[in-house]
């Protein structure tokens, strides 16, 4: 079997700014995402793979691979990845270092900004001892997140393409913009990509399998005060910041970020602007349980209604939007694909974990679309920063993965 290395495909992508902003109110939220969305369709189109189309207007990549002779009756099976990178940190000039065989000590990012990678902060690099490590300069993020997942499945296909002799079903690939905005599967043409299954291939640590997620809403208060000169302020002045704490005050302490974890859902600030005379908050509000879920938005709710009932009517204006949804209810009628995708890594002799996402996934508002999408580990870590690395080993036993859920969808 010729076998091709996602390696040096995710080099090149990373190298590729495409950071989305969920400022700009467009589809793509931002143009650069067509410079990598370019690339893969002349890559694609390169390595042989069929009907691809890149969709100028909204930044996405499709692909097939027709089934190989015998299989056309299997379930087509599908294959995403986002292009696009965190906004929180810039992906703009990433200068990815391979560090080969890991020893366990300090990897400096950069010397001149004193930035480290330490598994005393980081205690699960020491799982890499051994391995190659992917790292950033310590001014950017990497963007294994999701470029990982595009390698692999670029090489999955190139490989499948180079092995003919290999069997499979009729395999469909998309490639989407803007999932760190949660807005990478609005323009997703379910209908074109055509596949009954799918995998997103957007997590982190070899192992990890996904197919409960958050359920998410966004919160935002916005708080109407009184200003008046504070010297005359007695009984009359309402300082609209101070509301803004008072609301914080009635949300539960330990439903937050910082004090939970696995299946314990929160309220998390995420952003706070006030003056005296105006102030708003916005949250977001996380449960994987659909009724605690329910119990969080209301409570959200009652302290805005308390605070009106104190101050007045129309003090505080609360705002509760929907995001996306615990996928877990989609995946069940389907379980084969997680037993797939086990069996998978156990036949790789890799130890499948089975854990909820605290967060969401393409995935998930997939599934609710009517494509039941399970999220695969990418062999990436630290996502979202400057201390974000990636295994070679990992990335290359992904792409295994992928080609034996191939071959388990091949009839
Ligand atoms: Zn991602």
């Amino acid at each position: 079997m010729t076998k091709i290395d996602c390696i040096d495909k995710f080099l090149r992508y990373v190298k590729i700014d495409t950071q989305s902003d969920d400022t700009t109110g467009t589809s793509p939220s931002t143009m650069k995402q067509h410079d990598l969305a370019k690339l893969l369709k002349q890559e694609l189109e390169d390595m042989g793979v069929s009907n691809v189309f890149y969709d100028t207007e909204h930044c996405y990549v499709y692909g097939e691979i027709p089934a190989t002779q015998g299989h056309e009756s299997a379930s087509a099976l599908g294959f995403v990845a986002h292009m696009d990178t965190s906004d929180e940190v810039s992906g703009k000039d990433v200068k990815p270092r391979i560090v080969e065989n890991y020893k366990g000590d300090d990897i400096v990012l950069n010397a001149e900004h004193s930035v480290v990678l330490s598994p005393k902060s980081f205690p699960e690099m020491l799982n890499h001892i051994g391995e190659d490590l992917i790292v950033t300069d310590g001014t950017t993020l990497l963007g294994a997140d999701d470029k990982a997942g595009v390698a692999e499945i670029m090489a999955m296909a190139e490989t499948l393409l180079k092995n003919p002799e290999m069997a499979h079903g009729p395999i469909k690939i998309c490639f989407t913009p803007d999932e760190e905005i949660g807005g990478g599967t609005a323009f997703f043409d379910l209908e074109r990509f055509g596949a009954k299954f799918a995998y997103t291939v957007d997590g982190g640590k070899l192992g990890e399998l996904e197919y409960e997620n958050f359920n998410a809403a966004e919160g935002k208060i916005k708080v109407r005060g009184r200003s008046v000169h504070p010297g005359d302020a007695k009984m009359k002045m309402v300082n609209a910041s101070l509301i803004c704490y008072e609301f914080h005050s009635l949300l539960p302490v330990f439903e937050n970020p910082m004090y939970t974890e696995k299946r314990e859902g929160f309220f998390h600030m995420t952003q706070i602007i006030g003056t005296t005379e105006e102030a708003t908050a916005s949250y977001i509000i996380r449960d994987h349980d659909e009724a605690l879920f329910e119990k969080k938005k209301e409570l959200f709710a009652a302290a805005a209604d308390f605070l009106n009932k104190k101050y007045g009517e129309g003090t505080v204006e609360v705002t509760i939007r929907e995001q996306y949804r615990n996928m877990i209810e989609k995946i069940r009628p389907h379980m084969h694909l997680v037993d797939n995708a086990k069996k998978a890594m156990e036949d790789l002799g890799i130890t499948p974990i089975d854990q909820p996402i605290r967060g969401g996934t393409d995935g998930a508002l997939l599934s609710y679309k009517g494509l039941p999408c399970p999220n695969l580990c990418t062999g990436g870590y630290n996502y979202h920063g400057k201390y974000e690395y990636a295994s070679v080993q990992e990335m290359r036993s992904v792409v295994d993965i992928l080609l034996g859920l191939v071959k388990a969808y091949s009839n």
